[in-house]
């Protein structure tokens, strides 16, 4: 396992937005527990804590752009690029991108979906911070990091605002360094 060094002050932000965070059993369908992060956008001054330390942690990587994932981790990677001053690059669901597109598969429950980035979103040696809000079971990011790797970009971190850990999602993104405010 790879493991850097946490910003300073993350535990005392790791207890705020575990007190701000609101589950929601059953949704959206019956077994799920759901981590709504709305209560953390309502609160400017917990929000800008977050994006900032996420941005912080991945310090001294050459990060060159942040990827996030549609659509929650549109809301956590857009602060983070500005305040990395790097390119923001969205991964969007099939159909959404206008330009010419990769795309990868990755399994569900049952079936499987598809992630799409533009083919021209960095040039080959990008060194790139994935961002979403939540690792489950880790196939959305796993998927993301091979999309990067199909156009030559290379993932040095991975960047969360909660680890639901008895999902086990590290397992599927071995070799690269994981961070998160908050796990369960
Ligand atoms: P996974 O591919 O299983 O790691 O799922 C990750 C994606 O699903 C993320 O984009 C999350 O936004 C969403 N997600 C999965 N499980 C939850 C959950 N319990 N609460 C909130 N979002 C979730």
């Amino acid at each position: 396992m790879i493991t850097r060094p946490k910003p300073a002050g993350r535990d005392a932000l790791a207890l705020d937005v575990r007190a701000a965070i609101r589950d929601i059993p059953d949704f959206p369908k019956p077994g799920i527990l759901f981590k709504d992060i709305t209560p953390v956008l309502s609160n400017p001054v917990l929000f800008t804590r977050v994006t900032e330390s996420q941005a912080d942690a991945a310090a001294g990587l050459q990060v060159t752009h942040v990827v996030a994932i549609e659509s929650r981790g549109f809301l956590f990677g857009a602060p983070v690029a500005q305040r990395l001053g790097v390119p923001l690059v969205p991964v969007r669901k099939p159909g959404k991108l206008p330009h010419r597109r990769v795309r990868e598969e990755y399994a569900l429950e049952y079936g499987t979906d598809a992630l799409e980035m533009h083919e021209d979103a960095f040039g080959i040696g990008a060194r790139i911070l994935v961002v979403d809000d939540v690792l489950a079971t880790g196939g959305t990011a796993a998927a993301t990091r091979r999309l990067v790797e199909k156009v030559g970009g290379i993932v040095v971190a991975f960047s969360f605002v909660i680890d639901l850990t008895f999902l086990h999602g590290r397992q599927l993104l071995v070799g690269t360094s994981v961070d998160a405010i908050v796990e369960y």
